[in-house]
């Protein structure tokens, strides 16, 4: 069979960790990217650097591959429509317009019955006064945000006189859930009916950014088989092909929610890249390159550690035991905030 050639848009560790998986599986990989340095040129077959609306570039790209997939989801949904009248983009571009704005993303959940938190549109400071039942809440852009970025919490209406916020962007206010749990589960959709899901891993955030993450969750055998229903539901509903993620929360009174859902690979995934016998990166190349599907089982539990800033440099001179898997990814720049590498730690 001949083997396509990926083309995979964006440059950071999930664009890495693809690529790497492609090589195993023997397909090679060009990325695009507009940061010149960035890390996953070093796991690529071949490296593009361009700005995404660069029309020129994005047609070399284009010329190289066969199937082009991306990993992040804000790249502008006009481009991702061109570039599919070329060649096949997948997971589809519609999956992202939806995705990509909070608002909508919430408003596809609920439709399929699907609990969320409650929200609402926001557009000034005063809309705010009329939707009091929504706080404590939480303030959101409704593009562009991750790792907490661009959310703000609001109390009280009093907040907002310190807070500063930016009002020509447009917002979600969220009812703040209680939290018991955090946990996601990623699912590979190969076509109608066809997927392989992970079991769910829980999560723990500080400052809403991941700071590990562990399987198996701790979750009641009713959770974890509406969590699972729930996340084929809407794998089925966007006729997704590839990973995708669908982060859940659980309060204190046991409800379950939808929090988000990512549509490609997942931090909260890097995990299964020791512990399964194929990993969610694999299985993204698998399902978008067209190959075979393999059922997945799991080798081992497992503990997965994000190295936050500077946390990464004590790693680098660490030693590992057997049952270790450190990651560096290699970013040139060491900042705050930044997600530098991961530990994985295996348990029997
Ligand atoms: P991001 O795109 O930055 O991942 P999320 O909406 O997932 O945005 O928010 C990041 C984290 O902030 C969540 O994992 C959770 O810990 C916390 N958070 C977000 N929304 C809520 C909410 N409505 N109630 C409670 N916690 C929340
Ligand atoms: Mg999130």
């Amino acid at each position: 069979m001949h083997k396509p050639t990926l083309g995979i848009i964006g440059g950071g560790q999930l664009g890495s960790m693809l690529a790497t998986s492609a090589k195993k599986l023997d397909i090679k990989t060009v990325i695009f990217c507009d940061d010149i340095n960035a890390p996953a040129q070093n796991f690529s077959d071949v490296f593009i650097h361009g700005n995404y609306n660069d029309k020129n570039k994005i047609n070399e790209f284009i010329e190289k591959v066969d199937v082009i997939t991306f990993e992040f989801e804000n790249i502008p949904f006009e481009t991702l429509n061109e570039i599919n009248k070329s060649k096949p983009v997948l997971p589809k571009p519609s999956v992202n317009r939806i995705i990509q704005h909070r608002l909508a993303e919430k408003d596809f959940i609920n439709k399929l019955n699907i609990r969320t938190t409650q929200y609402t549109s926001i557009e000034s400071k005063s809309e705010i006064e009329t939707v009091q039942n929504l706080l404590p809440g939480l303030i959101k852009t409704v593009t562009l945000g991750y790792d907490g970025k661009g959310q703000h919490r609001v109390n009280s209406i009093k907040d907002l006189d310190h807070l500063n916020i930016d009002f020509s962007k447009q917002y979600i206010l969220e009812k703040l859930v209680k939290l018991k749990k955090e946990f996601s589960i990623i699912i590979t959709r190969f076509g109608d009916k066809k997927y392989e899901v992970y079991e769910p891993i829980e999560n723990f955030h500080e400052d809403q950014i991941l700071k590990y993450s562990i399987i198996p969750a701790d979750l009641s055998e009713k959770i974890l088989k509406q969590s699972k229903l729930w996340a084929t539901e809407l794998s089925e509903a966007l006729k997704y092909i590839g990973t995708l993620c669908v982060e859940f929360f659980l309060d204190r009174n046991n409800n379950l929610y939808v929090n988000e859902i990512a549509p490609r690979v997942h931090n909260s995934g890097h995990l299964t890249i020791n512990a399964y016998n194929v990993s969610q990166f694999e299985n993204h190349v698998r399902a978008v390159c067209g190959l075979e599907q393999i059922q997945i089982k799991k080798i081992c539990n497992a503990k997965m550690k994000n190295l936050i800033g500077d946390q990464i440099n004590e790693y680098r001179k660490k030693k590992f035991s057997k049952n270790e898997f450190f990651f560096d990814y290699l970013k040139k720049e060491v900042k705050l905030k930044r997600k530098m590498g991961h530990l994985t730690i295996l348990k029997k």
